[in-house]
C-alpha cells in the first residue's frame, strides 16, 4: 500500500527543500525524496564551494595588491588541500543543518531515487508513494561531450574533488561556470587556457560586459582561444592529456581538462512517459507561469525547467508554488523579469534587466544609455589598473531604468539593492535624486551623466 502525502518534492536541492518547507508551514503533510546529499547542487557542488574558492582567489589578488599599500609580503604560499578540507567540512555541516531544518519543519525525508511506476505512484527503493501534488525539482547535471577520450576530462563536479591546483588546465566553455572556474584556477596558480567554440564568453549578457571580461581574462594571463573545438582527447604515458583541437590550437597538452559546456536536466530516469509529463528535446520540463506541467497536480521548478538556473530562482519558485497551493494565494507566482545575476569572475559582474541589445530590439529609438568607466580608488596603488564599467539602460521620456550592467570590484554586492529599485520601476531621475555614498564605486551609479 502506497504512503500518501499532500505534497512530495522530488529532489532535496534549493527548489525541493523550499517548496516542501513552505508547504509544511501551512500544515501540509510533505516529503522530500533525495538520492544524494541534502542541499543539492548549490550546497554540494555549486554556489557554496565555488564562492569559497572565489574568496581564496580574491585574497590572492589582495595579497598581490598589498605591496602598493606599503605591506612587505615577500612570500606567500597557498595550501589548496587545507582549504579543500575546511570547505568539505563546511559542506558536511550544511548537509546536517538541512537535515535539522527539514525535521524542524515537519517534512519527511525519503532517501533514494524516485521514479514513476504508474500515473499516480512514485517508487523509491521498492516502497510506493502517492501525493495530491508532486513537484519535480531534480535539477541538472554537467554535460560531457560525445567525442573520443571525453571521459578523461572532469566537470565542475570534479573541480570540487581536486586535491591540488593542477599546473596546466584547459577549460572548454563560455558560460559563467567556465569563466568563474578559469579565474579561480588561474589566480590560485594554474596556467589556464579557455577554449571557446565561438568568439565570446557569456553570450546572453550585455555586449559591454562580454567585451570587458574577455579583455580582463587576457590581461590577467588566461589564454583565450576563440573558434576552437576539441575533437578528441588522448592520455599520454606521463598522465597528461593531449587535446586534438580544430582551429589554430592544433594539439594542446594539459594536465587537467574541464568541460563546462552546459548542463542536462535530470529527467531521463524519472520514467516521465508513464505519467505523460512533457519534456523539451533537451529533457527540460516546460511549465506555465505557475510552474504547472501539462499534467494536473505535477509541477516543476528550478534547474529542471527551461529558464534562469539560479538558486534563488528555484527557491522563490518553490515558495510561491507552496503559497499558491496551500497558503490561500491563488495568483501567487514567480515573475521571471528583472532577475539579478552575478558572475564571480575577477572582477565580478552584476547584471539585472534588459541588455542594451534587447532594449533596442523592444524599444528602438526610445532607448537611452548611460555608461561610465573609471579606476576605483582601491586600484590607485595596485599593480592591476582594473577599471570598473557601469551601464544603465533607460527607456522613454521618463528614462525608466530597464537594465543595469556592472563589472568591477564590489559589483557582486552592489547589485542587490539596485535590483530592488529597478524592480520597483525606478527612473534615472530617482537615481539622480539619491544622495551618493562617498567614496565608493556604487556612488557612480547615482551620479552618471
Ligand atoms: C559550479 C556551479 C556554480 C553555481 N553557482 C551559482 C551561484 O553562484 N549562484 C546561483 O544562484 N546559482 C549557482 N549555481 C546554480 C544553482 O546551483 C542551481 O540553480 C540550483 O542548485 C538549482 O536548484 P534545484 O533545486 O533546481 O536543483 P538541485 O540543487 O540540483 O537539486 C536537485 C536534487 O535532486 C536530486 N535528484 C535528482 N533526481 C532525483 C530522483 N529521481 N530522485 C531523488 N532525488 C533526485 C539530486 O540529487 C539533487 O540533490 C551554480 C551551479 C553550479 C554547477
Amino acid at each position: 500500500m502506497a504512503k500518501h502525502y499532500d505534497l512530495i518534492a522530488i529532489g532535496g536541492g534549493s527548489g525541493g527543500l523550499s517548496v516542501a518547507e513552505r508547504a509544511a508551514s501551512y500544515g501540509a503533510r510533505c516529503a522530500v525524496i533525495e538520492t544524494g546529499r541534502l542541499g543539492g547542487t548549490c550546497v554540494n557542488v555549486g554556489c557554496v564551494p565555488k564562492k569559497i574558492m572565489w574568496h581564496a582567489a580574491h585574497l590572492a589578488h589582495a595579497l598581490d595588491d598589498a605591496s602598493g599599500y606599503g605591506f612587505k609580503l615577500d612570500y606567500f604560499d597557498f595550501d589548496w588541500r587545507k582549504l579543500k578540507t575546511a570547505r568539505d567540512a563546511l559542506i558536511r555541516h550544511l548537509n546536517k543543518e538541512y537535515l535539522g531544518y527539514l525535521s524542524q519543519a515537519g517534512v519527511e525525508l525519503i532517501h533514494g531515487f524516485a521514479r514513476w511506476t504508474d500515473t499516480r505512484t512514485l517508487e523509491v527503493n521498492g516502497e510506493h508513494y502517492t501525493a495530491d501534488h508532486i513537484v519535480i525539482a531534480t535539477g541538472s547535471r554537467p554535460q560531457i561531450p560525445d567525442l573520443p577520450g571525453a571521459e578523461f576530462g572532469i566537470t565542475s563536479d570534479g573541480f570540487f574533488e581536486l586535491n591540488n591546483c593542477p599546473p596546466r588546465v584547459a577549460i572548454v566553455g563560455s558560460g559563467y561556470i567556465a569563466v568563474e572556474l578559469a579565474g579561480m584556477l588561474h589566480t590560485l596558480g594554474a596556467e589556464v587556457t579557455l577554449l571557446l567554440r565561438k568568439d565570446q564568453v557569456l553570450r546572453p549578457f550585455d555586449a559591454m560586459l562580454r567585451e570587458q571580461l574577455m579583455a580582463r581574462l587576457r590581461e590577467d594571463g588566461i589564454t583565450v582561444l576563440t573558434h576552437t573545438q576539441v575533437r578528441a582527447v588522448a592520455r599520454r604515458v606521463n598522465g597528461s592529456l593531449n587535446l586534438h583541437c580544430d582551429g589554430q590550437a592544433g594539439i594542446l597538452n594539459v594536465d587537467t581538462l574541464l568541460w563546462a559546456i552546459g548542463r542536462d536536466p535530470n529527467t531521463a530516469a524519472l520514467n516521465l512517459p508513464v505519467v505523460g509529463v512533457a519534456t523539451t528535446p533537451s529533457g527540460a520540463i516546460p511549465t506555465d507561469p505557475f510552474q504547472n506541467t501539462n499534467i494536473p497536480g505535477i509541477y516543476a521548478i528550478g534547474d529542471v525547467t527551461e529558464h534562469f538556473h539560479l538558486t534563488p530562482v528555484a527557491i522563490a519558485a518553490g515558495r510561491r508554488l507552496a503559497d499558491r497551493l496551500f497558503g490561500g494565494q491563488p495568483d501567487r507566482r514567480l515573475l521571471y523579469e528583472n532577475i539579478p545575476t552575478v558572475v564571480f569572475s575577477h572582477p565580478p559582474i552584476g547584471a539585472v534587466g534588459l541588455t542594451e541589445e534587447e532594449a533596442r530590439q523592444d524599444y528602438g529609438e526610445a532607448v537611452k544609455i548611460y555608461q561610465t568607466q573609471f579606476r576605483p580608488l582601491y586600484h590607485a596603488f595596485t599593480a592591476r589598473p582594473l577599471q570598473t564599467v557601469m551601464k544603465l539602460v533607460c527607456i522613454g521620456p521618463e528614462e525608466k531604468i530597464v537594465g543595469c550592467h556592472l563589472i568591477g570590484e564590489g559589483a557582486d554586492e552592489m547589485l542587490q539593492g539596485f535590483a530592488v529599485a529597478i524592480r520597483m520601476g525606478a527612473t534615472k531621475r530617482d537615481f539622480d535624486d539619491t544622495v551618493a555614498i562617498h567614496p565608493t564605486s556604487a556612488e557612480e551609479l547615482v551620479t552618471m551623466r
